[in-house]
């Protein structure tokens, strides 16, 4: 079976993200695969329906600056140098995609849930990703209870 060359790592920063970096960090290391990660900001006119009476440039700068502080710790932590790391502005399944494609990723991992909970069988970003994906997706389960 080929191994793994390239592993694009999604994480949204909560603390689910943890397991799923570490999933994704063992599989790169038993592969000899090079681990990237990413991290989509979402515009804040996306995330509240689009037409809020007021200018959000400057939150959504400190958005920006807070996400790149929390992403360079997060990645530090796992050994992911600067030119590894990408912070995306848009809409997450489509840039995880995206980011995935231009730096030739063969691997995508996401956490099964994340932000938006438990609800569905696969979290909404989970299931953005894995449709029309460039490559090989894993959904590494998280935020369940009950153990096996
Ligand atoms: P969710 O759709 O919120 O349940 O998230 C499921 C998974 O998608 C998370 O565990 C992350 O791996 C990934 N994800 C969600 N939002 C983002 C984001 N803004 N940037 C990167 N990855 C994300």
């Amino acid at each position: 079976m080929n191994a793994y060359h390239r592993i694009m790592l999604a994480v949204d920063l909560t603390e689910e993200s943890r397991p799923v970096a570490e999933r994704a960090l063992a599989l790169a290391s038993a592969s000899g695969a090079e681990l990237h990660i990413v991290h989509v900001i979402e515009p804040l006119s996306l995330a509240y329906g689009g037409d809020v009476p007021m200018d959000l440039s400057a939150i959504q700068d400190q958005i920006h600056e807070q996400a790149r502080s929390h992403l360079t710790e997060f990645a530090q932590g796992l050994g992911i140098n600067e030119s590894r790391r990408h912070l995306i502005f848009g809409r997450p399944e489509n840039e995880i995609q995206r980011t995935a494609e231009i730096n030739k990723a063969d691997l995508i991992v996401v956490g099964s849930h994340g932000r938006h909970g438990l609800a569905l069988l696969l979290g909404s970003t989970a299931n953005g990703v894995l449709h029309g994906a460039p490559c090989d997706v894993l959904a590494v389960r998280v935020g369940q209870t009950t153990e096996k």
